[in-house]
């Protein structure tokens, strides 16, 4: 069995809809209301939760949770659902607070990937890799696989038929499709160190949160947030298996894109899979095939139980889910698929609002009906009510989220941090932690470094918290 460490970004986006007379409430006021517990709790809108995530507020009003470090796909799954349920927690205090303050209207907070103003947000999807790994070659390996990746578990948009392939060039609005992702769009280079402006397919900038001579972090942003648990567990399932494939030494061939920026628009914009991208080598390849071969070669090392998945049979659920995907695309049928992945289920949804009488893409009734699929507001959201009716599969008891609120993954480092969180706080200790450190600030100074993520014990850090 192999073994790694992952955690997942996730971005939220906020708005108000006011009633008749009702003053309103811009996102960085509505952030404010919403980290207020926050801030109480913990002195800052940037903290550490007892469950071992981040939760904070960065520039933009876009309100973050990065779930703690884990080992395998069910506690990745468990601690994202988590974190949605904070943020619902946060959003309905927010909603009592607005309404004692006199005013009016509901606050809403959708898992989406792009606002109003064309801002695009998200997904950070973090992996930990060796560093005695050639990373260029990793990423040339990677790279066509993330391109394509969007086939099977974009989030789905509605975006211009025709893309612009430059940055300064504004592509035409009035012409719009349903494609599989809004995001590939925004990226205007492979690999890069930069996240706001050249946006980049993988991340290069080195930060390990580990010790940086056995390990490196590979930050992958290209990816839709996933409302589906099961979109969410092909997105990342399937990205751990090519990462485990390369790591073994799989001789991937290096299917290197010749124009990795413009492919993922084409791909965007072809829901059969079938366009074909220009590989270096000058030969040509579609979407479709490349994701079969990757499946292909994940599957052998899942029937061999050399991934790092864990072994709960969530591995194998992955391969099976991506090959229904494969075979639904490669036959133009998704009923095999059309309760778990994301593109599927709003296109559906889509598609029956057009008829019953929408005849256009640009009506704004199919935009709200867009951004109502990532709504995560009780009631109002339209993929919770999915769920609640059986229409949309679960990998996530209730029961595991809620617990998942306060206490950390087991397995892996942040099961440390947890507990010194929780201590530390319960004991009115001024702290300071992050991936890392853990750290008192007080005449001792004392800290700890835990620069090993796959150490659930640390024998100086329980002497720290047994201190407190
Ligand atoms: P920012 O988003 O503020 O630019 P960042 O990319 O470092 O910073 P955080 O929001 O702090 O991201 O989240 C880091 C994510 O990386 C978390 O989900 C965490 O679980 C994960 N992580 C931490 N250490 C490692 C590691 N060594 N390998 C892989 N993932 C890690
Ligand atoms: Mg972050
Ligand atoms: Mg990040």
């Amino acid at each position: 069995m192999m073994a790694r460490i992952y955690g997942l970004e996730t971005e939220y986006g906020l708005a108000h809809s006011a009633g008749e007379g009702d003053r309103r409430i811009g996102p960085e006021e509505i952030a404010r209301y919403l980290f207020r517990p926050i801030v109480e709790w913990g002195r800052s809108s940037n903290v550490f939760l007892p469950n071992g995530s981040r939760l904070y507020l960065d520039v933009g009003s876009h309100p973050e949770y990065a779930t703690a470090e884990c080992d395998n796909l069910s506690d990745l799954l468990t601690q994202d659902r988590a974190g949605e349920s904070l943020m619902i927690d946060l959003l309905n205090h927010a909603q009592t607070s607005i309404e004692a303050d006199g005013l009016g209207g509901r606050i809403h907070m959708v898992k989406n990937n792009t606002d109003a103003a064309g801002n695009s947000y998200g997904s950070h999807e973090n992996f930990l890799i060796r560093r005695n790994l050639d990373f260029n070659r990793l990423t040339t390996v990677l790279l066509p696989f993330l391109v394509s990746r969007q086939l099977l578990v974009g989030a789905g948009a509605i975006i211009p038929a025709q893309s612009s392939f430059q940055p300064d060039v504004e592509a035409n609005r009035a012409d719009m499709m349903f494609g599989l992702s809004a995001r590939s769009d925004v990226m205007w280079e492979g690999l890069s160190s930069a996240t706001t402006r050249s946006r980049p397919i993988i991340n290069a900038r080195d930060e390990p949160h580990a010790d940086a001579e056995k390990y490196r972090r590979l930050h992958v942003i290209v990816g839709d947030s996933s409302m589906s648990t099961a979109t969410s567990a092909l997105k990342i399932g399937s990205a751990v298996l090519m990462l485990d494939l390369i790591e073994q030494g799989a001789r991937i061939p290096e299917h290197g894109l010749r124009h990795a920026v413009r492919d993922i628009r084409l791909v965007a914009r072809d829901l059969t899979g079938s366009v074909q991208l220009e590989r270096t080598d000058g030969t040509t390849i579609t979407p479709l095939n490349l994701l079969t071969d990757y499946r292909d070669r994940a599957q052998v090392l899942v029937q061999k139980g050399d991934h790092s998945l864990g072994d709960d049979g969530m591995a194998e659920y992955v391969i099976d889910l991506w090959t229904r995907m494969l075979e639904a695309i490669a036959a133009q049928d998704f009923s095999a698929v059309d309760h778990e992945i994301d593109w599927v289920m709003k296109k559906t949804l889509i598609d029956r609002a057009m008829a019953r009488g929408i005849d256009d893409l640009t009506d704004p009734r199919i935009s709200r009906l867009d951004i109502a699929y990532h709504d995560i507001t009780p009631d109002t959201g339209l993929f919770p009510k999915l769920e609640r009716t059986g229409l949309a599969k679960n990998l996530v008891t209730p029961e595991a989220r809620e617990k998942a609120k306060d206490v950390p993954p087991a397995s892996t480092r942040a099961a440390i941090r947890g507990e010194f969180v929780r201590a530390a706080h319960a004991a009115r200790r001024d702290y300071t932690v992050d991936w890392v450190h853990l750290r008192l600030n007080d005449e001792s100074g004392r800290a700890v470094a835990l620069k090993n993520p796959f150490e659930s014990t640390h024998p100086q850090a329980e002497a720290l918290i047994a201190g407190l």
